[in-house]
């Protein structure tokens, strides 16, 4: 059995990590913004809980975040172990998951700022078929147009330098004490999340002493 967290900024390729982390490990991958995504698609009680939230422009609560989690580890079908993306959110909720659920390890994606911004700029959407583009790891072949139906290509609203600053500061702010408190529990491992994403992988691996990675 593997408990493990996940921690890492936006761009930090954590999604990318939590896939191919847990697709051979046969890991459950608990991802709280999935779940909610899910949740607001399926229009359940719940997804009208987080719409009802974000349309009146306040942050999804901690307390919420917990009760999901809690309510997806109850489900008991992690016979191999869970990766959780997106929890915990503050120390307290650190503190009770390690008693409870005895972590074996919290993975932490390391990537500068400026790295980020470099990534996250440099996104592109087709806002006609909805392919991603990201301009320095797959440039369309003709500039600005999507390789799949020619629409001209944007950037997304939210990813302007302002916006991005003001959720790496925020994501800084909320994870430093989550941090902190699982570094003195002496279950962190800090990976580079700069080299290519099987290198991150593989450093992933040999760290949490797991075999090597089979795509
Ligand atoms: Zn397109």
């Amino acid at each position: 059995m593997r408990k493990y967290v996940i921690m890492g900024v936006q761009g930090s390729g954590k999604g990318t990590q939590s896939e191919m982390l847990c697709a051979d490990l046969d890991l459950v991958h608990i991802s709280v913004g999935d779940i909610f995504r899910w949740n607001v698609q399926n229009r359940t009680k719940l997804g009208a809980q987080v719409r009802r939230t974000m349309t009146s422009g306040e942050l999804i609560s901690d307390d919420l975040v917990e009760a999901v989690v809690r309510s997806r580890l109850d489900e008991h079908d992690w016979n191999y172990g869970f990766l959780i993306d997106g929890f915990p959110r503050n120390g307290r909720q650190a503190e009770f998951f390690m008693e409870s659920y005895d972590l074996d390890a919290v993975i932490h994606l390391e990537i500068p700022d400026d790295e980020v911004r470099r990534r996250v700029l440099s996104r592109r959407l087709c806002p006609n078929c909805g392919m991603d583009y990201n301009l320095i790891y797959d440039r369309p072949a003709v500039e600005g147009c999507c390789e799949v139906c020619g629409h001209e290509l944007i950037t997304r609203a939210d990813d302007t330098p302002e916006a991005l600053d003001a959720r790496l500061r925020d994501y800084h702010e909320k994870t430093r004490p989550v941090l902190e408190l699982f570094r003195r529990k002496e279950v962190v491992h800090d990976v580079d999340a700069q080299p290519s994403a099987e290198e991150v992988q593989s450093a992933i691996r040999t760290t949490l002493g797991l075999p090597p990675y089979k795509s």
